[in-house]
Formats: C-alpha cells, sequence, structure tokens
C-alpha cells in the first residue's frame, strides 16, 4: 500500500515494536528477523520503549535500506528533539529514519513553533525523511491533520472503532494524509486476530502496525492471505466483541498514570475483562489481589480522568472492577 503523501510502498502488515521490549534481545533478533523474511518492511518504534530502537538497530543494521524504521520522540522543546533523534539514529545503527512522529505530545506544533521548525530542519538535513503525529485524541487528530504539516498521522483504530474514526479515516485519505493504526487488537483485549486483519483490508489508506511479543503471534499474522475480506463469521464475531466492550472500557494505554496514590489503573480498571476474555486463574493470585486492594485507596481526586483521552469515569470504574473482582475471588461470581 502508499502511506499517503510520504509515497512510501510499504507491505500493509507493519510490525509494532513496543512490545518486544518485554523479550530479550536474542529472542527479540530472532522475531525481527523472521518478520523481516517474511516480507514485512516497516518498523515502528519510541524513543520510549526503552530498548526497542536498540533492538531494531541490531537486527537490521545490514539490511537497512530494504526496511522502512519510524519512531517517535515525546520531546516538546527543540533541545530534547534534538537528543532525542541523536539517540535514535545511534540506537537504531542508521543516519536516517524514513519516519519521524511527534509521539503524544501535549500541543499540536504547527507552522513557525520552535518544534515544528526542528522537524523541519531534521528532514532538510537528511536525518529524517518524512513527517509524522501521534494522538490518542480525536480533536487533536483533526488539528494535526488539517495544519498540512504531517505526512502521517498515528491513531487508536481496531475494529472497535466507532463512527468518529471512520470519519477520521476518511478525513485522511481525502487530504492523503497515511493513516498508521495501533492498538488495532483493543489494546490487548481483542482475541481475534483474523477478524482484525480482514478489519483493516477493508481500508486500502490505513498500515496496521501489529504489537509483536512472541513469535507465535507473528506466525499467525502471517499465516493470513494479503487479501482476507471480512466473512460472515468474521462479521459475527465483530459483533459480539462490540456489545461485550461497549465504548466505556479502558484500552489500557496508561496515559493516566502514574497515579498519586500508586494504583495501577489500566490494570485495575480492565480487570472485569481480563479475567473473563482469558484463563482467569492467573488472575486470582496473591500478588494481583494487593494490586487491586489498592483500588480502596482513590481519593478521587480525578487527576487520572483528565488525561484518559477516552474520557473515562475511572474512579467509578475502579470500584467497579474490584467489586466485581472481590465477587470472583469469594465464589459469589463464577464466570
Ligand atoms: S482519581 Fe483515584 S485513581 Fe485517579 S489519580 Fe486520583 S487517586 Fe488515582
Ligand atoms: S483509564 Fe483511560 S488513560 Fe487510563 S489506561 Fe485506561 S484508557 Fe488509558
Amino acid at each position: 500500500m502508499r502511506l499517503g503523501k510520504t509515497n512510501l510502498e510499504v507491505n500493509k502488515i507493519g510490525f509494532g515494536a513496543l512490545p518486544i521490549q518485554r523479550r530479550n534481545m536474542e529472542d527479540s533478533i530472532e522475531i525481527l528477523h523472521r518478520a523481516y523474511e517474511s516480507g514485512i518492511d516497516f518498523y515502528d518504534t519510541a524513543r520510549f520503549y526503552t530498548d526497542s530502537e536498540e533492538k531494531l538497530g541490531r537486527a537490521f543494521e545490514d539490511v537497512r535500506e530494504n526496511i522502512y524504521l519510524a519512531s517517535k520522540t515525546a520531546a516538546e522543546t527543540p533541545e530534547d528533539f534534538w537528543s532525542d533523534l541523536e539517540t535514535a539514529l545511534k540506537e537504531l545503527r542508521t543516519d536516517y529514519l524514513d519516519l519521524y512522529q511527534h509521539h503524544n505530545i501535549s500541543f499540536c506544533p504547527k507552522e513557525g513553533d520552535e518544534l515544528a521548525k526542528a522537524m523541519a530542519e531534521a528532514k532538510e538535513e537528511g536525518l529524517i525523511r518524512h513527517i509524522g503525529i501521534t494522538t490518542h485524541k480525536i480533536t487533536f487528530a483533526h488539528e494535526a491533520i488539517e495544519s498540512g504539516l504531517y505526512e502521517t498521522l498515528q491513531y487508536p483504530f481496531s475494529y472497535l472503532s466507532g463512527e468518529e474514526e471512520l470519519k477520521l479515516v476518511e478525513k485522511c485519505k481525502s487530504l492523503d494524509v497515511g493513516f498508521i493504526a495501533m492498538k488495532a487488537m483493543g489494546g490487548g483485549l481483542l482475541k481475534n486476530s483474523k477478524a482484525a486483519y480482514a478489519f483493516m483490508n477493508q481500508f486500502d489508506n490505513v498500515l496496521p502496525i501489529w504489537g509483536i511479543q512472541h513469535m507465535s503471534e507473528l506466525e499467525e499474522f502471517l499465516s493470513y492471505p494479503c487479501d482476507l475480506t471480512l466473512d460472515g463469521d468474521l462479521k459475527a464475531i465483530i459483533e459480539k466483541d462490540k456489545s461485550e466492550l461497549g465504548d466505556d472500557f479502558c484500552r489500557g494505554c496508561g496515559y493516566c498514570m502514574p497515579c498519586p496514590e500508586d494504583i495501577n489503573i489500566s490494570m485495575c480498571a480492565r480487570m472485569s475483562l481480563w479475567i473473563r476474555r482469558f484463563p482467569t486463574e492467573p488472575y486470582l493470585d496473591e500478588k494481583t489481589q494487593q494490586i487491586m486492594k489498592k483500588t480502596e485507596d482513590c481519593i478521587e481526586c480525578y487527576a487520572c480522568v483528565d488525561n484518559c483521552p477516552y474520557e473515562l469515569e475511572i474512579p467509578r470504574l475502579l470500584k467497579e472492577n474490584y467489586e466485581d473482582y472481590k465477587n470472583v475471588l469469594s465464589g459469589k461470581t463464577v464466570i
């Protein structure tokens, strides 16, 4: 597929390199090599993803010209921007990035802003080839694509997405902004990768980046034909998931954290879903019980709510999830 006005021709199966942070170097390189040999040519990482850039750098140093490397910076000052870019190039063992994206920053850099100037300068110097932006907020996304500064937008998009997101995808198409879909598996809550894969095939301007941590996950995606379409069975799975999850669920992005009371919000606000959609037993251990009990310390300061891109009522979600969890633990609720 063509990635909007970047004109990059990429295989429509991008590799999201956030989860490989959790694997050791050797295993990560093995997965990345398998991805490369299978034809995956677009790899998305970020300065924020600890050693992910380094792993990509080590895996692809010898084949750099055959792939596209995208990274991100959360810098909000030119000084931090240049420092992040320098580190990214060093870690990725390359002298250019195909795409560099502002990473969920608090404002949208526009023409003439210091940060926009830094991006433009990096492009002029050949350190980056294209400029993109990532966000979880719909108003921010519109602001960014309307600015004309960005060649790509990275935004959460999955078969749970609603009308607003579908309109955003359409708008990106009309403005020729490449749409990179993050969280295409609903932040870990969706189980059917085949339905997710077929869903993405409906949009010729959308590049999904599948977050891959295990070889088995990679093999799963590689097993699908490129032209997989949504048949009746897959559509039924999507409808079932949509009705089960609705809109009022935590996507696990973590933007609401840290909590001043040290509550693990992204885990605790999703517990009811985890224990129903995945094997329950591992979540009933002593450690998880302690993590869940911490939700009792919520002082309802609402600091988290201000930072949640989905405007979830987090204190209520925490209470509901803990109540449900206790009922499951005591056997009052049987799953
Ligand atoms: S409202 Fe509760 S969970 Fe949210 S930041 Fe405040 S104490 Fe933490
Ligand atoms: S509560 Fe909101 S910000 Fe926090 S992890 Fe969930 S979706 Fe993200």
